[in-house]
């Protein structure tokens, strides 16, 4: 690993690492330090990522089943970035292996038509 690589694995991994201690220690539905979504603000419409701050404070918890209840598109987003994390900072067979499947222009595009989908879907339901 080269000393640019380093420091920038060692950085993500510490702004990780204070958000997670932020979202643990800190609940969303009682804090004032967390933004609001601005969408929600101006139409009253749930954005895709609306739930998130809250369904990460459950799942830092340990409570999977309250996360998935506060944003379902959880479910498809957090698998996904984690792979295009694992792909970007492994050089080795794995990431290339992992980068072959993630980090195209299919999966990007997949990616953003379930966001879409999850979008509508979640309105029309109200979920
Ligand atoms: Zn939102």
């Amino acid at each position: 690993m080269t000393r640019r690589r380093t420091i920038i694995t060692i950085t993500v991994t510490a702004i990780a690492l204070a958000a997670a201690a932020v979202y643990f220690f800190n609940n969303p539905e009682q804090s004032n330090i967390f933004p609001r979504c601005p969408i929600k603000m101006l139409t009253g419409y749930d954005c895709p990522s609306c739930g998130a701050q809250r369904a990460l404070h459950a799942a830092l918890h340990g409570n999977i089943a309250d996360a998935i209840r506060y944003n379902l598109f959880l479910v498809v987003a957090v698998p996904f970035f984690l792979l295009a994390l694992a792909a970007s900072l492994l050089k080795n067979r794995v990431g290339r292996a992992i980068s072959l499947h993630i980090l195209t222009p299919r999966a990007g595009f997949a990616y953003i038509a379930l966001y879409i989908i999850w979008w509508i879907t979640r309105n029309i339901l109200s979920i």
